[in-house]
């Protein structure tokens, strides 16, 4: 198996991640994450560079606050 990451298997582990705070990726072109708790949605906005801002999964009423996303 080579180490090279393709696209489809990096974009499965980042929805893994965000699924374990509570969090469901609905459209990666727009950035749009969506709370599995409260349905509340929101967009995360890259960084110039591509970084993700700290707390970008972080659902805008608090349901997943106490939780820690793992990169
Ligand atoms: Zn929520």
């Amino acid at each position: 198996m080579s180490k090279a990451q393709n696209p489809d298997a990096a974009l499965r582990r980042f929805e893994r991640r965000l699924a374990r705070v509570g969090v469901e990726l609905v459209d990666l072109s727009t950035g749009e994450l969506s709370c599995t708790s409260c349905c509340k949605g929101w967009w995360f906005n890259l960084r110039p560079g591509g970084r993700l801002y700290r707390g970008f999964w972080k659902c805008p009423q608090g349901c997943n606050d106490g939780q820690s996303y793992s990169r």
